[in-house]
């Protein structure tokens, strides 16, 4: 198997030092390569892709300043560790302004060289993931005429199929029949879906969606949301509670129609996103002048690194368990897109495995307001 430890080069013109950083980095299983002045090191860099260097800033020839100054145009997520004397605090400043990750004043401990490096490396792995994401996010935007086409097109296909077969007669059993109609008819639901979120998602951008602001009661909102979305909970066993259901009516001034779409992608999520008999748990409360409606389920999580990009549009973590699960990327653009023309706020919570929760805070009537 290729060794795939990160690479870490040491350019340092004094021996000691090379000798030292590479047995401490040894030890720590990785792959370790020095050079010995400043323009070695700049033709290591590009030819063995390093992921951290490890650069004394003063070198006769090309000085440590001037690698840093190349290492934008190399790799721009390249770590670059300076190892400065004691006296040298301006240059170590100086270095860290010309775009060094960290310091390490001489004499380091062996410890103190890995706790810097591995914050540096983690560093760079968060940037490059993220960066990922984004690119993998403009993609998906660049090609919307691909993806439509193929959303559209792939339950389209998919219908055709069990028709095809259904209408050669070869099908005998009943059971199979009803079952291969079932699924044709999902098919054709999620569809339905789909061109339901592409249309909201027009009437937004036009500011059509939440064009209608008057005094709702949250929980006839809630209830209906919950009675919609009862049978196919049941179905995917999945139980839906819901926590302050009782009591008098909960006023917000909202656009009925947009909350509404707003907890039926939330709850619809929280279901589809769940695990065989998950829950799902609804609640209504009031902070001060706040409404605060919790969706918490206990379904498959979001991974950390993937929160922040939740709400972009057209974004779906793609994991095989997602895959398996229809869906646009547009659901939660929506709800976030509603939930901010109402001067509200939405969040998210998750632990991978464990489950979700999207808190949504909406701002309160004020009670005894003309009911206009
Ligand atoms: P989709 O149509 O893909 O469900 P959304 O915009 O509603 O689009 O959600 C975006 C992505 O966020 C989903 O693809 C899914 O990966 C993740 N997600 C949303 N809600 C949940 C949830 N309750 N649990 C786990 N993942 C979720």
């Amino acid at each position: 198997m290729a060794n795939t430890a990160p690479v870490i080069l040491v350019i340092d013109d004094e021996e000691a030092i090379r000798d030292s950083c590479t047995q401490i980095l040894l030890k720590q299983n990785y792959r370790v390569e020095t050079a010995e002045d400043g323009s070695a090191g700049l033709r290591k860099i590009k030819d063995l892709k390093p992921e951290a260097v490890i650069i004394d800033l003063k070198m006769p020839g090309t000085s440590g300043f001037e690698v840093l100054e190349s290492l934008p145009r190399l790799d721009p997520h390249l770590i670059a560790i300076v190892i400065t004397g004691y006296a040298t605090v301006d240059s170590a400043v100086e270095a860290m302004k010309k775009g060094a990750y960290d310091f390490l004043p001489k004499p380091f401990t062996p410890e103190d060289l890995r706790v810097i490096l591995a914050r540096g490396l983690e560093r760079r792995r968060l940037v490059l993931e993220a960066e990922a994401l984004r690119q993998e996010k403009k993609a998906l935007e660049d090609s919307f005429i691909t993806m439509v086409s193929h959303q559209l097109r792939s339950p389209l296909v998919a219908v055709q199929q069990y028709f095809s077969v259904i209408l050669a007669g070869i099908v005998g059993d009943p059971g199979r029949l009803q079952d291969m109609i079932r699924k044709a008819s999902q098919r054709l639901e999620g569809l339905l879906r789909l061109i339901e979120d592409w249309l909201n998602l027009a009437r937004i951008d036009q500011g059509r969606l939440v064009g209608n602001m008057m005094p709702v009661d949250l929980r006839k909102v809630l209830g209906r949301v919950i009675e919609t979305l009862g049978p196919s909970a049941r179905e995917s066993s999945v139980s839906l509670e819901w926590e302050g259901a009782a009591g008098s009516a909960f006023e917000v001034l909202a656009d009925e129609e947009g909350l509404e779409q707003v907890f039926m992608n939330l709850l619809h999520n929280a279901v589809k996103y769940n695990r065989p008999q998950g829950r799902v748990r609804l609640e209504l409360r009031e902070e001060k002048d706040t409404a605060v409606i919790e969706v918490q389920d206990t379904g498959i999580g979001i991974a950390q690194e993937h929160l922040p990009f939740i709400f972009d549009q057209f974004f779906r973590v793609s994991r095989s368990a997602d895959k398996a699960r229809q869906g646009s990327g547009l659901g939660l653009s929506i709800v976030k897109k509603i939930i901010e023309a109402h001067q509200g706020r939405v969040e998210v919570q998750s632990e991978p495995g464990v489950g979700t929760s999207f808190i949504v805070r909406l701002p309160k009537r004020p009670i005894g307001e003309d009911r206009g």
